[in-house]
């Protein structure tokens, strides 16, 4: 197959592939031949700087042309590329390098973290200033069996691993994805998730195969994003829960009539954010998916988002998924088990990790740790990460049960359920709360309140009132982080 991004620079040049807010009133656009030609010329620095086919190449992934660059780049030279997390330490940074094998580090951050990571051993890659001399090279055939990046699982329990991922598992998500939420020519998709992750890259590589418009943004700035959303003919936009809730809080002006959708993922979405959706007639579809998965798994139509609130849709294209009991086996429809996903999708493995990857991958079947259920008309429903069930005194309680009864109190913001380490109970149920502004509630009138419409055994037994709850890097509750809060309690 024919480098994605040569094909499409030949097929729509003069495209605008990439709008990028540069500062808060000035854009920057780049053209599908301006980006093609931007990454030949990245290739040739690449190559004298001593670069090889099929080396481990990571770059601290922000969201900008200069990091999208390097990434196609990557493709065209047939080398393995590792987005990293903008967002991670010293530490964290050189544990993903050495375990991803990387060759290189591209030579963008602070010259302290550089100069750090050099010291723990990493070659961080001098590129030339100038061009002094022409290499020659032939882009790479893309073979769809050949792993294109490793990008690191967000890590909302436990340590991060590298989902490998092949040409053609983000080559059969990008055509599965077009086939449930369509794909229009003049479709321009606004990106605000990070490019270190499967949900902003996946937006990238959907751009060039299809041939639309990205629209950037560096961070989630809910100001210009909320006026973007008025002012700019944006058709899709990729969110988290976290990101529309906060975009809904701030938001007062219409919506451009040029949404067509948003797609809603990665972490479950709330009644009351649905319900917000279905009153502000919000063109939503929610979708389940995961990096080990390449993004996308299941996806509803827009109409079932709102006729079924709270599924996450039907399987795509490419993508089986089944629900299995403890024992293995498929259960009937409606009853509670562990996601499996089977398809063209799913992952090679993680990297250097056979062990992990023989627990997560068996017979072809993914192994989510995600509790959920299939309903009678094939939609999937998501209930809890499997290691996020709190299991006190022999009984099994879904955080997800406990936090819809405390959010649906008023002085309630924020909140997020976790189990926490006890000895007479094995885990007990703890809960860190932000309220709205100006509000205040003591920990025995919460108790009291979930009494009411809680067993016993689900009630919150410590509570923690914070500024801020602990996100990820993707803008979901880091619970590993939640749990940290209680520390010894
Ligand atoms: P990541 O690999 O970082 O994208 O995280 C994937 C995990 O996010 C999944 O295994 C789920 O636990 C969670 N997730 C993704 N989408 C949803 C959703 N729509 N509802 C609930 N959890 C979700």
């Amino acid at each position: 197959m024919q480098d994605w991004l040569v094909a499409r620079a030949q097929a729509s040049p003069d495209k605008i592939a990439i709008i990028e807010q540069v500062t808060p009133t000035r854009q920057h656009e780049i053209t599908f031949a301006q980006l093609n030609r931007r990454v030949e010329d990245y290739c040739q620095q690449l190559l004298l700087a001593g670069v090889e086919t099929g080396q481990h190449v990571a770059m601290l992934m922000m969201n900008s042309t200069l990091a999208i660059v390097p990434f196609f780049s990557a493709m065209r030279l047939g080398l393995v590329f590792v987005p990293l997390n903008t967002r991670l330490t010293v530490d964290e940074i050189d544990f993903q390098l050495t375990q991803s094998d990387c060759d290189w580090l591209l030579p963008y951050g602070t010259t302290d973290l550089l100069g750090a990571l050099r010291d723990k051993g990493h070659s961080i890659l001098a590129l030339p200033q100038k061009k002094k001399k022409k290499v020659t090279f032939s882009p790479q055939e893309i073979n769809l069996e050949t792993p294109f990046f490793i990008v690191h699982t967000s890590g909302t329990s436990g340590r991060p691993k590298g989902a490998v991922l092949t040409y053609g598992n983000v080559f059969y998500s990008a055509m599965a994805s077009a086939y449930r939420i369509g794909h229009l020519p003049n479709d321009r998709w606004m990106c605000v998730l990070p490019l270190y992750h499967v949900g902003g890259l996946s937006i990238l590589i959907r751009a060039v195969l299809y041939g639309i418009t990205v629209d950037l943004r560096e961070r989630f700035d809910v100001d210009t994003i909320n006026h973007a959303l008025t002012h700019e003919p944006i058709t899709l936009i990729s969110l988290v829960p976290t990101m529309l809730y906060r975009l809904l809080e701030y938001r007062s002006e219409k919506w451009n009539d040029s949404l067509r959708l948003v797609l809603l993922g990665g972490a479950a979405t709330t009644p009351e954010l649905m319900q917000s959706c279905i009153d502000q007639n919000i063109p939503v579809a929610t979708t389940y998916g995961l990096s080990e998965a390449a993004s996308q798994v299941a996806t509803t139509f827009p109409n079932d988002a709102i006729r079924k609130a709270g599924t996450v849709g039907k399987a795509l294209m490419f993508s089986q998924v089944k629900v299995v009991n403890e024992d293995g086996q498929t259960q009937p429809a409606n009853q509670y088990g562990e996601i499996l996903v089977k398809g063209l999708t799913v992952m090679q493995g993680y990297y250097n990790n056979p062990s992990a990857t023989a627990k997560m991958l068996k017979e072809g079947w993914l192994h989510t740790g995600d509790i959920g259920y299939l309903d009678d008309e094939g939609d999937l429903w998501l209930v809890q990460r499997r290691s996020d069930l709190i299991v006190t005194g022999g009984e099994n309680v879904y955080p997800a049960e406990v936090e819809a009864v405390l959010r649906q109190h008023h002085v309630i913001k924020e909140v997020a359920v976790v189990g926490i380490p006890d000895a007479e109970w094995g885990q007990k149920v703890a809960t860190a709360i932000v309220l709205h502004e100006g509000q205040s509630i003591t920990a025995e009138e919460i108790e009291s309140y979930t009494r009411q419409q809680l067993a016993g055994y689900k009630i919150p037994r410590v509570i923690r009132f914070v500024d801020a709850l602990p996100l990820t890097g993707s803008g979901k509750i880091q619970r590993s982080a939640v749990r940290d809060l209680f520390g010894e309690s």
